[in-house]
This record gives C-alpha cells, structure tokens and sequence, in this order.
C-alpha cells in the first residue's frame, strides 16, 4: 500500500483525503462534517486503502466514527469500490450514475489483473495501472438514492449542493459544493498536474463543467485526483479539453484514423501531466461525437493504444 496518503484539513469541518501521485485509482475524496453530523465524498478503490482513510478521518473528527451519508461524485471504482465500509449511511449519488453502476464491477477489474500475465504489452499496461489494488472480495454497494440536475442538503447546519454536471467523464458526475467554505470537491471532472479522461462525453458538457465550477468561485477545489488547486485548476482542465477537441477535430475532417490521430496530435505542455496517454481515449470518444463511421474500437483496442503510447 502507497503511504503518502494524507488527510488534509481545510478548515470548518472540511477535509480533503489526497492519494499521491493521483495516477491510474489514486483518487481523493472529502469529508464534511458539523457537529456529529457527517458526508462522505466518494469512497477509494479497495477496502484497504477506504478503511484507512475512514480511520484517519475518524481519529481528525468524532463526527466521522459514524458517516451518516456518503455522495458517490460517479461509479468508477476508484470512488465507490470501497462503499461497503459504509453500507448503514444513506448513498446518494446521480440517477444517471446510479444506472451505470455495474457497467465495471470489481470481480470483471480483479480478471483482468489476474490475466494481465497472458495479455503482452497490455497486459504490462494493466498490471502496472491497477496491480495494486484488491479487487477480491469486494461487494458493490449501490446508491440508495437518487436524484436529477441538483439536490440541496444539509450536514449539521452546514448547506450542501450537489450539482449534477454530467455526462462528461460519464454519464452522471456529480460535484459538492460548499458555499459557506467557498469549497467544491469535483470527482473527476477535475484532474489536476494528470490527464483528463473522457469515457463518455459530450465535451461541451465537460467545458461547461469546467466554466461552472470557476463561476461558483471556490477558494478551495479537491480533484477527483491530483493535488488541491483553485479556478486555475478548473480552467487548465478546459483549456486541455478545447485543445484537444480542436485537435482532434481537425484530424477527422482530414479523414485520419483514431489510431493516427491519437499518434498525430502534439501534446506540448499537457505531455507533462501524468497519464497522457489517455489521449487514446479522449480522441476515440470524440470521434464517436463526431460522427465517425468506422467501427468504435473496443476496450482491448483503446489499452493497447495506451500501452503503446505509455511506453
Ligand atoms: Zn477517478
């Protein structure tokens, strides 16, 4: 287990659990708290890594030994995987989200690690991408509720929006925003010194997302993964989307291959994030977005195509 993990306290109840380096399942996630009364931000990966988390939180505030209510920002697992460890709270996350749920199970993520030995160059992908994780044992937790476009809370006497601004990095992310704090934890739809990762789209909706979470004016921003950042964060992450939509879109009007344009497009500056070869998948979604005619590649394709870039 990676242990630079930590728990940062941002103040008023507020806290922020930041997994280093925020590479492939090193996600964050977010406690907000008022007197015993308490939300989760997402759960991690495994049971290992979401328990250790869970402690530290617990031994920072009281009003964490018991979360009443967790809010899954999207179903990836590296943010809900570990839901079990609080299977009494109340789990609310988008109805979008919610029907996506099973779409990448654990057990589907632990035989794929299992066979990763037999799989060449993608298997060396994967191993290195998800080997560290326990993907055994886990029982997925669904939400419990569900809800469209926003949902107003409170946690103590603390207000709490979720805002739905998906489909972007899926079908339904959700990001919490604290107006009293100026705080808003984003799930993926932030990424912050990595890659961006566009499973689903539209890109405009992810934009629009970007521009959103800038406009609420936040003083403190937690990323889906990556270090804490502010507006600047958010409007780095636009500025990558809109590049690379123009990018790509150039690329398709000249009737390039996803395979070529995916090789053809210069990163620049962005190929100092982490993970860039997920512009294998970016280019590929936006292709779909675009109308392109040819078959869509399936999963195996896309990893190798990231395999071969990653190396
Ligand atoms: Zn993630």
């Amino acid at each position: 287990m990676r242990d630079d993990a930590r728990l940062e306290d941002l103040g008023a109840g507020i806290y922020a659990w930041i997994q280093p380096d925020g590479s492939w399942g090193l996600a964050n996630a977010g406690l907000v708290s008022d007197g015993d009364a308490s939300l989760l931000v997402d759960t991690l990966y495994d049971l290992p890594l979401t328990k250790r988390m869970l402690d530290a939180m617990a031994d920072a505030t009281p009003a964490a030994r018991r979360i009443d209510t967790l809010v899954n920002t999207h179903a990836n697992g590296d943010h809900c995987f570990g839901n079990q460890l609080v299977g009494d709270a109340r789990i609310i996350t988008s109805t979008a989200t919610a029907a996506e749920w099973d779409e990448v199970p654990p057990a589907m993520m632990a035989q794929m690690v299992a066979a990763s030995d037999q799989m060449g160059p993608i298997g060396d992908f994967v191993r290195k991408a998800f080997g560290a994780y326990r993907f055994e044992g886990l029982s997925p937790t669904p939400p419990t509720e569900t809800f469209d476009g926003r949902l107003d809370l409170t946690v103590g006497d603390l207000a709490v929006e979720l805002i739905e601004v998906g489909p972007a990095h899926t079908a339904g992310d959700v990001i919490i925003h604290v107006p009293s704090t100026r705080t808003i934890f984003t799930g993926d739809i932030l990424f912050i010194e990595g890659t961006p990762i566009m499973w689903e789209g539209p890109v405009g909706n992810w934009i629009a997302a970007c521009e959103k979470i800038a406009e609420l004016d936040p003083e403190v921003i937690v990323p889906g993964h990556g270090p804490l950042t502010d507006t600047r964060g958010a409007l780095a992450v636009r500025d990558y989307l809109v590049y690379v939509r123009d990018e790509a879109r150039k690329r398709f009007d000249a009737g390039l291959s996803i395979r070529d344009a995916v090789h053809d497009i210069a990163l620049g500056d962005y190929s100092a994030w982490l993970d860039s070869e997920r512009i294998a998948v970016n280019v590929s979604t936006l292709y779909k977005e675009f109308g392109y005619a040819g078959p869509p590649p399936d999963t195996m394709e896309i990893f190798g195509l990231m395999a071969e870039l990653a190396r």
